[in-house]
């Protein structure tokens, strides 16, 4: 059994600015030695639940954070951006998947650095009508290539996100309790390390006993809609064949394979800069 530990850093153990997630900020080098600490809480807690191998995915930023020297040495590390799938590549040979450092999507009340992909561009998503954020973006791309997403951790709201999304199976690991955008009360990484190397043993024992969530799948046609800050980045995503001009800053894109919408989607994003 193969597992993909999916990483993003807002959710990671302490993180509550930009500051500590931002390359180049003084607080950065910091926090990628607890992203680290939180993706290896997580691979051991994989292991310890029975699984073959673990590939992590770095799909925050530029995909550069994780310290691979200290990573634990039974997994491999996806690296750097761009990548085919972005933030779950590898999901195509896993037979489930874990977000770990995750975050609630743009809107969110009450979640660290809630953002859906560009707080910049991006002030929101659409899937079928249902408002979508990370969580159900990259979970509908697991679900895609039939991975369940089996845990999660960062904030409470995110932890909420995923069971809204994924069900009340998942298990999750609230490492802060988020009290605005910018403000939590904090796990220390030791008590993190413990929680999530216990939640993912849980999570993958789930899953060999068929006690894990099913793989998120949305129904077809699959219509995209992203709604863009300014107008003019609207007017540049659409120009992407395929795409159309929605309501005000909007833009939609339908198709079949939520492989492809999430492909769209990212040039959109792109597109839009
Ligand atoms: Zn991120």
């Amino acid at each position: 059994m193969k597992i993909l530990i999916a990483v993003d850093m807002e959710g990671v153990t302490g993180v509550v600015d930009w500051s500590q997630v931002i390359p180049g900020s003084a607080d950065y080098p910091r926090f990628r030695k607890l992203m680290t600490g939180d993706v290896n809480a997580a691979i051991a807690g994989a292991f310890a639940g029975g699984v073959s191998s673990v590939v992590v995915t770095d799909g925050h930023d530029s995909g550069r954070n994780i310290l691979i020297e200290e990573l634990d040495s039974r997994a491999t590390l996806n690296s750097g951006t761009p990548s085919p799938l972005s933030m779950v590549q590898s999901v195509d040979e896993a037979q489930g998947v874990m977000f770990i450092g995750y975050h609630a999507r743009m809107g969110a009340i009450n979640g660290i650095l809630d953002h859906t992909w560009s707080d910049e561009r991006v002030s929101g998503v659409w899937v079928n009508e249902r408002v979508f954020g990370e969580v159900g973006l990259n979970g509908a791309v697991c679900g895609w290539f039939n991975a369940p997403v089996i845990m999660a951790s960062g904030d409470q709201t995110l932890c909420a996100e995923v069971k809204d999304f994924f069900g009340e199976k998942i298990e999750t690991a609230q490492v802060k309790k988020a009290t605005g955008r910018m403000s939590a009360e904090c796990l220390p990484p030791e008590q993190t390390a413990k929680l999530i190397e216990e939640v993912a043993r849980r999570a993958v024992i789930n899953l060999r006993n068929e006690n894990a969530p099913k793989p998120f799948k949305v129904s077809t046609p699959i219509k995209l809609e992203i709604e863009f800050v300014q107008s003019e980045m609207a007017d540049k995503a659409s120009l992407m064949p395929g795409a159309q001009r929605g309501r005000d800053r909007r833009v939609e894109f339908t198709s079949d394979n939520m492989a492809t919408v999430y492909q769209a989607f990212r040039t959109l994003v792109t597109l839009a800069r």
